[in-house]
């Protein structure tokens, strides 16, 4: 059982939805770096002081300090996990490789779901967001409208600011140039560990590729 995994793909590739699904059936916890860096903040611990100082002022977190924040993790929740969309930036990635080499807990597994730009875009456009649970529906699929009770909560369903067609080409644009070659950075330093998932299937299709990956000892 690989329990050890990274999971990228491009927005609207359903890597938060599966991440929650492998961190529920297998108890691996979930963690996206997005919430870690907030939580950090929020919590004002001496990382997120750190962190802020680059936020505030409007720049981005740099890698080496990302790093160390998902390491001090590590050091409280121990051995398992799952990354979502981390790390974001081949800098990330070769301090990540340092970091788990020192602790001696290597990656069992990279796995990239991929989704052309068409269906990326169609999935945006069609996509409506709950505010309160973070939960996101497919308007299409689950006969859903703008407005409509959230089916995890009831509260409204709204749509999401950064679901226009201008910030997602922007995020896009920074998919291309950061993530996807940390993709090749995996390719060619660790070819065995990195699967392909064709993310164009069913949640629930794409679930069950995952899950006979995950078992393959
Ligand atoms: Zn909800």
């Amino acid at each position: 059982m690989k329990k050890r995994i990274v999971l990228l793909g491009p927005p609207a590739s359903g890597k938060g939805t599966q991440a929650d699904r492998i961190s529920a059936a297998y108890s691996i916890p979930h963690v996206s770096t997005g919430a870690l860096l907030r939580s950090e903040c929020e919590k004002d611990t001496p990382l997120g002081r750190e962190a802020d100082e680059w936020t505030s002022k409007g720049l981005l977190v740099p890698d080496d300090l990302v790093v160390r924040i998902v390491t001090r993790w590590m050091d409280e929740h121990g051995p398992s996990f799952i990354f979502d969309g981390f790390p974001r930036t081949v800098g990330q990635a070769v301090y990540l490789d340092v970091a788990l080499q020192e602790l001696n807990l290597p990656l069992d597994l990279i796995v990239l779901l991929e989704l052309p730009e068409s269906e990326i875009r169609r999935r945006v456009s069609d996509r409506l967001s709950c505010t309160k649970c973070g939960a996101t529906f497919g308007a299409t699929l689950h006969g859903l409208s703008l407005g409509d009770a959230c089916p995890r909560c009831a509260s409204p369903l709204v749509r999401r600011n950064d679901d226009n067609s201008e910030a997602l080409d922007r995020r896009l644009e920074v998919y291309t140039n950061q993530t996807e070659p940390v993709v090749d950075y995996y390719e060619k330093n660790s070819p065995k560990l990195l699967s392909r998932i064709n993310a164009v299937h069913g949640s629930d299709e794409v679930f069950g590729s995952l899950v006979r990956i995950l078992g393959d000892a």
